[in-house]
């Protein structure tokens, strides 16, 4: 687990320096509006910076560290990821609190419930779909019960026009703005 963490080590610090672009800020103001739940793949605490609150992270955070014996989370904030016991179990074992890849990612189950749970009132809005990880098709093919999805990315799959997505061609940036603002709730 060792050289895991050392690996990482340098992306934290350079996590820390990023600061949040103008989507991530629209989508606080929108939250303040109406309830908004975002869900992402992103390890980095972007949203959190710029005040989103209910913030899902299907591949964990950059501020936690886990067990590989319990698997407990639990937040270490600003501190370097270190090999310290798990403070659940005892365990001296840990490793930082992110999915790796080959590991399970327990979070896709509460994206799956949050989806069930979705109605007609709903927006389902897929950002930046150049994600590897989760498929963009699979997840509109699984929404396809409801009215309205949106897509933003500048290379949205031609696919996803079948599906009856309202494509927005923009980067997320850009795009997640102009979307927003065309909501007229701001
Ligand atoms: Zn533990």
């Amino acid at each position: 687990m060792k050289p895991l963490v050392c690996a990482t080590k340098p992306r934290k610090a350079q996590y820390r320096a990023a600061l949040p672009h103008a989507g991530y800020h629209a989508i606080t103001q929108l939250q303040q509006k109406t309830p908004v739940k975002v869900i992402t793949t992103n390890i980095d605490l972007l949203h959190e910076s710029a005040g989103t609150q209910d913030v899902l992270h299907l591949h964990g955070q950059i501020d936690q560290m886990s067990c590989t014996q319990c698997l407990h989370y639990w937040h270490i904030a600003e501190r370097d990821f270190t090999d310290e016991p798990c403070p659940a179990c005892g365990n001296q074992l840990s490793k930082p609190g992110i999915v790796f890849f080959g590991e399970p990612a327990p979070e896709y189950e509460t994206l799956y419930q949050i989806a069930n749970s979705l109605t007609e009132d709903d927006i389902f809005v897929v950002v930046g779909t150049s994600l590897n990880v989760v498929d963009p098709i699979f997840i509109i093919r699984s929404m396809q019960r409801l009215p309205r999805i949106v897509m933003i990315d500048p290379n949205i799959p031609a696919s996803a026009r079948q599906f009856g997505a309202q494509c927005i061609a923009l980067s997320a940036q850009e795009g997640i703005c102009n979307w927003i603002a065309s909501l007229d709730l701001i």
